[in-house]
C-alpha cells in the first residue's frame, strides 16, 4: 500500500477516528486487563498478567506468573481508563519481588496524570502485574501499532496499522502519515487471508513472525466483530525475540447498544472510571455527555441537540454538555435534566430547545415552570425555545410565569438571548 492511498483515507475518516478515540458516547470502555482477557478468548496472544488490588496481591500474582512462565521480571501497570500511562509513571519494570511490592505500593492509590487525563489525573485502584516480555537489548523496532474500528463514511470496518508502535498514533499520523497503513474490511465477508498477509508484509515481517502476524490480525478482527466492539487498539503489538506476535497493551471499547447480547460483559463496567454526572444521568435515562463550555443545553432528540450545540458555538458560546431528554419531556424529566445540568459549576446559562412533535409545547412549558418552582432557586438565566405544536400557548405560559425564564421562538433569537445573558 502506498502513501497516496493513506492520504485517500481522507480527513473525514481521520476526524471520525479521532472522535472515536476521544469522544466515546454510547460506549463502554474496558481496562487493559479486561480487554486482554477478551482477546485471549479469541486466540490472540497476549502478554500474560494478573490483576491486583494491593501490593500483597501483586507479590502473590508475580509469584504465580513466575511459576507459570518462568520469567522473574514483571511489569506493573496502572489500570485506569486512559492511555499514555507509561509517560505518567504508571508502567514500571520490577526485577524482583521486593521491587514488585514497592512499585505496586507506589502506583496503587496514586493520582496518575497522563497526556490523556485531566490535570487532576485519575486515581489508580488496581494494577496489572504482567510477565516481562521485552528481552534485554530489545529495540522498539519490534513494536507495532494495530487497531480495528469502524470507518463510518465507508460503512466498513478498518484495520489501521503501523510500524511505529509504542508511540502516540496521533503524532505518527501528523508527522509520518506514510507509515500508517489501512486495510478496509467488508463486514459481510470478513478479513480475507490475502489481506492478513498484506498486513504482515507491510510490517516488514518474514518467516515465523509473518505467520504469527497473519494469525494475530485475523483473530483480532474476529474478536472485534464477535464482541461488538467499536474499537480495539493494540499499542504496542510486540514481536518477541523468538518471533512471536503478542498484544502488550489493549484499549477496548464495546458498543453499549449491543451489550444486551453480552450479559457477561456488563459486569466489566467500572463506574469509578466514568464521569459521575454522566453515570447519574444514565441512571435517570438521560443521554448526557459532559463538555467544557458554560452553556447548559436541554434538548429533545440527538440531532437537534447536536444542531443546538453548533448554534451555541456559532453565536460565540461553548456548550457545557450534550443532553437529549428524549421524546417525553414531561415535568419530572425536565426537573431531572435541570438537576444534572446544574451539577456542573461552569454552567452560566441554560438553553432549552424543544421541538414539539409528539410532545406538546405547552406541556413542556408547564414542565419547565413546575420544575423551576419545585427546585427553589435556580441561579442561572434560562432561555427556552419551544417550537411546534402549541408553541404560542407555551410562550404565553413562560412569559406569564413571572420566573427568570426567557422565551424565544426562532433558533437564532434563542442563541442571541443566550449571548446577551452571558455578556
Ligand atoms: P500506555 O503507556 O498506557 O500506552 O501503556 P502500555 O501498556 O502501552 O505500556 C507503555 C510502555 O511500557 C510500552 O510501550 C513498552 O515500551 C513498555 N512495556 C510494556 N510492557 C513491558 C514489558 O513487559 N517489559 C518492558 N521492559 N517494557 C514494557
Ligand atoms: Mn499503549
Amino acid at each position: 500500500m502506498s502513501a497516496d492511498s493513506v492520504k485517500n483515507i481522507g480527513l473525514v475518516f481521520m476526524v471520525d477516528y479521532i472522535c472515536t478515540i476521544k469522544f466515546e458516547i454510547n460506549n463502554m470502555n474496558l481496562h487493559e486487563y479486561q480487554g486482554k482477557e477478551i482477546l485471549s478468548g479469541f486466540g490472540v496472544r497476549i502478554q500474560r498478567g494478573l490483576v491486583a488490588q494491593s501490593a500483597a496481591e501483586a507479590v502473590a500474582a508475580a509469584k504465580q506468573l513466575t511459576d507459570e512462565t518462568g520469567t522473574s521480571w514483571h511489569v506493573i501497570k496502572a489500570q485506569v481508563h486512559a492511555g499514555g500511562r507509561g509517560k505518567g509513571g504508571g508502567v514500571k519494570l520490577a526485577k524482583n519481588l521486593s521491587e514488585v511490592e514497592s512499585i505496586a505500593n507506589d502506583i496503587i492509590g496514586m493520582n496518575l496524570i497522563t497526556p490523556q487525563t485531566s490535570a487532576e489525573g485519575k486515581k489508580v485502584h488496581q494494577v496489572l502485574v504482567a510477565e516481562d516480555v521485552y528481552y534485554p537489548g530489545e529495540t522498539e523496532t519490534n513494536e507495532f501499532y494495530m487497531s480495528v474500528l469502524l470507518n463510518r463514511s465507508k460503512g466498513r470496518n478498518m484495520i489501521m496499522y503501523s510500524t511505529e508502535g509504542g508511540m502516540d498514533i496521533e503524532t505518527v499520523a501528523e508527522e509520518t502519515p506514510h507509515l500508517i497503513f489501512t486495510e478496509e474490511v467488508d463486514p459481510s465477508v470478513g478479513l480475507m487471508p490475502f489481506q492478513a498477509r498484506r498486513i504482515a508484509f507491510n510490517l516488514g515481517l518474514s518467516g515465523l513472525a509473518f505467520k504469527e502476524m497473519t494469525k494475530f490480525a485475523t483473530n483480532l478482527y474476529t474478536a472485534y466483530v464477535k464482541s461488538d466492539a467499536s474499537l480495539f487498539e493494540i499499542n504496542p503489538v510486540l514481536k518477541t525475540s523468538d518471533n512471536k506476535i503478542m498484544a502488550v497493551d489493549a484499549k477496548v471499547t464495546i458498543d453499549d447498544n449491543a451489550l444486551f447480547r453480552h450479559k457477561d460483559y456488563q459486569s466489566l463496567r467500572d463506574f469509578r472510571e466514568e464521569n459521575p454526572i454522566e453515570v447519574e444521568a444514565g441512571e435517570l435515562g438521560l443521554n448526557y455527555v459532559d463538555l467544557d463550555g458554560n452553556v447548559g443545553c436541554m434538548v429533545n432528540g440527538a440531532g437537534l441537540a447536536m444542531a443546538t450545540m453548533d448554534l451555541i458555538k456559532q453565536a460565540g458560546g461553548e456548550p457545557a454538555n450534550f443532553l437529549d431528554v428524549g421524546g417525553t419531556a414531561d415535568a419530572s424529566r425536565v426537573e431531572a435534566a435541570f438537576k444534572i445540568i446544574l451539577k456542573d459549576p461552569a454552567v452560566k446559562a441554560i438553553l432549552i430547545n424543544i421541538f414539539g412533535g409528539i410532545v406538546r409545547c405547552d406541556r413542556v412549558a408547564q414542565g419547565v415552570i413546575d420544575a423551576y418552582q419545585n427546585m427553589g432557586t435556580i441561579n442561572v438565566p434560562i432561555i427556552v425555545r419551544l417550537q411546534g405544536t402549541n408553541a404560542d400557548i407555551a410562550k404565553q405560559l413562560i412569559d406569564n410565569s413571572g420566573l427568570d425564564v426567557q422565551s424565544a421562538v426562532e433558533f437564532q433569537e434563542a442563541a442571541d438571548k443566550v449571548q446577551a445573558v452571558l455578556s
